[in-house]
């Protein structure tokens, strides 16, 4: 099936919600680069023999795993954003996916890529816990 086209020609509210979401995209595939270079420079540094005592290498070891444990969640915020920004192009964006409600515009400005509305979301929370 041929996906539809994504309109890119923006108006209004829709416009608004569009660059929201671009914003929260390129910070998080910034900071998601920057990690990765980090990552990538702390491995390197070991291969090399830099750290040399135990204490230096657990905790190098410790901020590692919280750098790889970050990425993996910033790629669940970058697929959420995908999945509005697809939401967005079909005129879907903002509808709660479990009850149908329009998300607040305050909720939205804060987490643009939000997929439930305030009451769902809490009722997931507890469900989960
Ligand atoms: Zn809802």
């Amino acid at each position: 099936m041929a996906r539809k086209k994504v309109q890119l020609n923006y108006t209004g509210k829709d416009l608004e919600h569009y660059e929201a979401l671009m914003e929260v995209y390129y910070q998080v595939t910034g900071k998601m680069r920057q990690r990765k270079d980090e990552v990538l420079d702390r491995s390197n540094a070991e291969k090399r023999g830099v750290t040399t005592h135990m204490a230096d290498v657990s905790s190098d070891n410790a901020s590692h795993e919280l750098g790889l444990r970050q990425l993996s969640e910033d790629g669940d915020v970058l697929a959420l954003v995908e999945d509005a920004l697809e939401r967005l192009a079909h005129g879907e964006y903002g509808k709660c996916q479990d009850c149908g409600e329009m998300i607040s515009e305050a909720r939205l400005k804060v987490r643009p890529y939000a997929v439930f509305c305030v009451k769902c979301k809490s009722k997931r929370e507890q469900m989960e816990s």
